[in-house]
């Protein structure tokens, strides 16, 4: 049986001893089939601690509600969302209140049946062309407005209002987005094949933007140097480990370390949050967290390698950088200005 761990204690009624009294609420990996595959997921079960010691008790001691069914229910359907790249449904109700719509709007929205987005967020996995939909509103509200033009009519008047009004306000932060990505966008236009130049991967701007967040989250005062030199530890970490780039950013052999392309461009981005500090006759960029951005861009696997090189880095100097990124293959066996590609990352010493 799989090992489990602990995730809280609760009261309950307890039908393995038949009293009402604490129980553990547990967690363990397990598999299940949906849509004729198999999906490992965290399910969860309580466990009575009251029962006698006969070999089988384990089994005997276990049980679930069917609040903790449903929850698991979720949990191995979400799992195949995540493995075939459809929105969890999580996911579907940040698109749906991000535009401040109930889930029958979001359903007439976008001309389906009414029941369609509850079901979606409960329990029902969506087909593709759906989830390709909801991605389309997600991304742009440009679209949002089209598909409110198209099926307008089966809103009262005040409400359609209301949600163009709140679709243009969105727009408009959306257009800041847009403009402040194409400077690196531009940049990485001869990187758009995957290649080990950017780890075989493509430029992915969301996940940067909550990577520099999540770094400066975790370190005290994030400058420059640290950040970019942080940046590539992670991606030359990942690819050693997965065999791809986490952000698809191709690094140079730069003085002070493994630099971005378009690094400029990337302290431009709307959603980096950067202060430029005077110090003398120079200029020192300060990262902080965008307290607007959440995790959800980055994968378990992904935080495990950010808290792996944060815990190492958090506290070094430029010039700690400079020493460490000199030991390193990548950096020995380029020279500066060249494009280090990542198959040197599974040389890389510090880790
Ligand atoms: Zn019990």
């Amino acid at each position: 049986m799989a090992k489990s761990a602990l995730v809280k204690t609760v009261h309950t009624d307890c039908p393995v001893c038949n009293t009402f009294h604490q129980v553990e609420e547990r967690a363990r990996m397990t598999s299940t089939t949906i849509k004729g595959e198999k999906v490992f997921y965290e399910e969860h079960f309580y466990s009575c601690k009251n029962s006698g010691s006969a070999p089988d008790r384990k089994e005997r001691n276990e049980f679930k509600t069917v609040a903790l069914d449903d929850e698991n229910l979720m949990s191995a359907r979400n799992a195949y969302r995540k493995a075939h790249n459809l929105f969890t449904s999580d996911e579907i109700v940040t698109v749906r209140e991000n535009y401040g719509l109930t889930q029958v709007e979001l359903a007439k929205l976008l001309g389906w049946g009414e029941a369609t987005i509850a079901r979606y967020e409960s329990k029902a996995i969506q087909d593709e062309a759906y989830d390709t939909m909801l991605r389309l509103i997600k991304e742009n509200p440009l679209m949002a407005i089209q598909f409110l033009d198209k099926n307008g009519d089966k809103f009262q008047e005040p409400k359609r209002m209301q949600i163009r009004t709140k679709m243009i306000e969105k727009l408009d932060a959306y257009g800041k987005e847009y403009l402040s990505r194409q400077p690196l966008v531009s940049a990485y236009v001869k990187f758009s094949i995957p290649s080990d130049y950017n780890g075989y991967k493509l430029l992915d701007i969301n996940k940067i933007e909550s990577m520099i967040s999540y770094y400066a989250e975790q370190a005290s005062e994030l400058y420059k140097v640290q950040l970019m030199n942080m940046l590539w530890y992670a991606d030359a970490l990942f690819y050693k480990t997965y065999n791809n780039s986490m952000t698809g950013l191709a690094y140079r052999h730069e003085r002070l370390g493994a630099f971005p392309i378009g690094h400029q461009s990337l302290m431009q981005l709307k959603n980096v949050n950067v202060q430029a500090e005077e110090e003398y006759e120079y200029t020192k960029y300060h990262f902080y967290p965008n307290t607007a951005l959440d995790r959800s861009e980055l994968s378990k696997n992904e935080m495990v390698i950010l808290d792996t090189v944060s815990a190492k880095f958090r506290n070094y100097s430029a010039s700690d950088f400079v020493d460490s990124i000199q030991e390193e293959a990548a950096f020995r066996q380029t020279n500066q200005g060249d494009i280090i590609p990542y198959s040197m990352a599974k040389k890389i010493r510090a880790f």
